[in-house]
């Protein structure tokens, strides 16, 4: 696809200074776009100024949700060079989503091109304070005007940028999850794995339901038993029983998450014994009560590891870790942490200089 045409802005906007900054609120000063039509496939790559879409009040996806998603983060590093981290599996990743929900495929190599080539042209706006980064969040919406369901035979790519500021200002700090008996994310067959809109819009009644009860997050059961582990709000679910690391397997209703797959890789480096294998939460609150529930944490792009301080469930709440951050947790973050910023060699190539 070679380079893209460029309009570069008249009107560059006030970057917010690096320690105002917070999730998801500043975008950057240009977009990237491109077009699919069945027939003509995808098309029109090009770079614009940020600027609101238009779109005729019967675009399908404003009725039936199909569009994806994906959120990744460019970090400039103690030497100044801008890595993205594991751009290669978020773009497969995007192009999973874009498969269960019936979208064609966007090439992987035309996606990393649209990653670096925008980062590139909005580089300024890779804040610099520890701890921030440049969020890129890549989207396919269906263009459809028309109000028949039915899978789109147009759509449209965007690329939008955020700097976002560190999700821990005071260190990482543990939060308090609901297992909820009443919620359910995803069942087998569904959505579950797909990054698609719907999901999230679905999740917001347990996020309300889990902060009424005085938590932070949801931690959702499987669909059919209602008692096997699945996800905590956006993010992975991993725990440490005695010695040995568990999280649910990639069984089809849960995301792959790319920092779930990045610590299982690291932990396995470093000799840990690590199982993918469902786990019933009746499980884990024994352990919880014996004592040999160790360390519980989320994986996500946002925050890297989230560790639980306490688990509530039925009317009962577990501290973990005397609700501090365990071991494998810190040391997780920290190893994440050194390979987003370039400060420690970088063993299985994830990061790409843009
Ligand atoms: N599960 C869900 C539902 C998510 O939205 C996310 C965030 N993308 C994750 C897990 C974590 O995935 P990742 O580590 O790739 O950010």
């Amino acid at each position: 696809m070679g380079q893209f045409p460029i309009a570069r802005t008249t009107a560059p906007k006030q970057k917010p200074a690096d320690d105002q900054l917070t999730f998801g609120k500043a975008m950057t000063d240009h977009m990237f776009l491109m077009n699919y039509e069945e027939g003509k496939g995808w098309h029109n790559p090009r770079i614009e100024p940020y600027g609101p879409l238009t779109l005729d009040p019967a675009t399908s996806v404003l009725h039936y949700g199909q569009a994806i998603f994906d959120g990744l983060k460019a970090f400039r590093g103690d030497d100044g060079q801008i890595r993205l981290f594991r751009a290669q599996r978020h773009a497969e990743r995007f192009n999973r989503s874009a498969q269960l929900m019936c979208m064609p495929e966007l090439p992987v190599d035309i996606i990393r091109q649209s990653f670096d080539a925008l980062v590139g042209v909005d580089a300024d706006w890779v804040p610099r304070k520890a701890g921030t980064s440049l969020y890129l969040r890549p989207t396919i919406i269906a263009t459809d005007v028309m109000l028949g369901v039915h899978p789109a035979h147009s759509l449209l790519y965007f690329l939008i940028l955020s700097p976002v500021g560190s999700y821990y200002k005071e260190g990482v700090k543990p939060v308090r999850i609901l297992a909820s008996d009443k919620h359910v994310r995803a069942v087998k067959g569904g959505t579950g794995e797909a990054k698609t809109a719907a999901n999230y819009a679905q999740s917001l009644s347990g996020q309300v339901d889990a902060a009424a009860a005085g938590y932070t997050q949801v931690l959702y059961l499987d669909g059919v038993h209602r008692k096997y582990l699945d996800e905590v709000g956006t993010m992975n679910i991993m725990l440490r029983i005695g010695d040995e690391v568990i999280t649910p397997p990639l069984a089809g209703t849960i995301l792959d998450g790319v920092t779930r797959a990045s610590t299982l890789q690291l932990m396995r480096d470093w000799g840990l014994r690590v199982s993918e294998r469902a786990i019933t939460i009746d499980e884990v609150m024994e352990a919880g009560r014996n004592g040999s529930l160790k360390e519980m944490w989320g994986t996500g792009t946002a925050a890297v590891v989230s560790p639980v301080g306490t688990l509530g469930y039925k009317g009962e709440d577990i501290l973990i870790n005397n609700g501090e951050t365990g071991e494998l947790t810190q040391r997780l973050y920290d190893a994440i942490v050194g390979i987003q910023y370039g400060r420690t060699n970088d063993p299985h190539n994830w990061t790409t200089i843009v």
